[in-house]
């Protein structure tokens, strides 16, 4: 009997992970990838095939912009059949946004696609890098007894975790455990072997793959505070330029009860906008029935985010906004679980 060997496809954006100290003014600067592959030749004892391509420009990750997105998504569609897995070599920064976008624009995904970077370049070291690329190729070339992925979701493997991509927040700026997933069990931990938490990681879909790729970005995020002032609240609520506003409230969804403060909540629903409601706290949910303060949110109109995360739910809002221009479909699916962003 002859085994195929599983396949990767290692896709390299940008980022900390790949760069190096420009000697001319001290900052870090993307390198090739010919030169990243050197410096993990811990690669090539896989009995993987692994190919991979490069982005170019390779970019910080702060830089990145949805049309990045829908090139990756195109990457993986041409892609699909070829590999059994991907590994997406991105920047810290913005990965959670990324990973996030990418679990709703593909569709009906049964292969691992997982994001991974680091907060030391890999040149240098003490990296972070070699571990987080080595078990991410592992991971994205893991399969079952029966040929079906192991991981057959969005991703982000990270020091030893591999997490939920949409829902995973960056949370430190150094250190090596910069992602979490406070409202999800991570899908495996990468110790002297891989545990995978079988019972968490979602089935693979029997549909057919495919992807979306119209986003539409009118989305703004209103994180409330002591002392917002009404015109603030005003520009963000009633602006032209957006059809939905992220209002990031306090605890289990509250924001200031003050009667201006409503009226604009009130005004900006009655205009057709639509109003989606994520906690600042970390880990929890949003529970607009819990406080006075939610439940006047509730009645004018705004929809509960459950315990999804910011990322999350601007993706979410790009992906649903972009299939339809009728914000009354957007908030038939807002609330409702597609990606297993939310819990129920
Ligand atoms: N600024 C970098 C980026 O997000 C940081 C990193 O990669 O960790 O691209």
């Amino acid at each position: 009997m002859t085994y195929k060997k599983a396949s990767v496809l290692l896709i390299y954006t940008g980022g900390t992970i790949g760069m190096k100290e420009d000697p001319a003014d001290q900052t870090l600067k993307p390198f090739d990838f010919g030169s990243l592959m050197e410096e993990v030749p811990e690669l090539r004892k896989f009995a993987l095939k692994i190919d991979s391509f490069t982005f170019d420009p390779l970019i910080d990750s702060s830089d990145i912009e949805p049309t990045m997105w829908e090139k990756l998504a195109l990457l993986i569609q041409d892609n699909y059949s070829r590999y059994d897995g991907f590994v997406v070599l991105h920047g810290t920064d913005t990965m959670a946004y990324s990973a996030s976008a990418l679990s709703f624009m593909l569709d009906n995904l049964d292969k691992p696609v997982i994001f991974t970077g680091s907060q030391l370049p890999i040149g240098r070291p003490r990296t972070d890098g070699k571990e987080n690329l080595i078990s991410s190729v592992e991971i994205a070339g893991a399969l079952e007894s029966d040929g079906r992925a192991t991981v057959p979701e969005v991703c982000i493997f990270f020091n030893d975790l591999l997490l939920r991509g949409n829902r995973c927040t960056k949370v430190d700026a150094e250190g090596f455990e910069a992602f979490r997933s406070p409202n999800y069990p991570p899908l495996a931990e990468a110790g002297i072997d891989i545990r995978y938490n079988r019972d968490v990681i979602q089935e693979a879909s029997r549909g057919v793959f495919g992807i979306s790729t119209r986003l539409d970005t009118a989305v703004s995020i209103l994180k409330v505070h002591p002392g917002i002032t009404e015109r603030v609240v005003e520009d963000i609520l009633l602006g032209d330029g957006t059809r939905a506003v992220i209002l990031e409230t306090f605890g289990c969804g509250n924001a200031p009860s003050r009667d201006w403060f409503l009226d604009i909540v009130r005004e900006s629903a009655s205009r057709g906008k639509i109003l989606f409601n994520v906690t600042q706290c970390p880990r929890g949910r949003v529970n607009m029935d819990l406080y006075a303060t939610g439940r006047a949110l509730k009645n004018a109109g705004v929809l509960s985010g459950g315990d999804i995360t910011t990322e999350s739910a601007l993706g979410k809002l790009f992906f649903l906004m972009g299939k339809s221009n009728d914000n009354e479909y957007v908030k038939a699916y807002l609330e409702k679980d597609l990606r297993g962003e939310i819990s129920k």
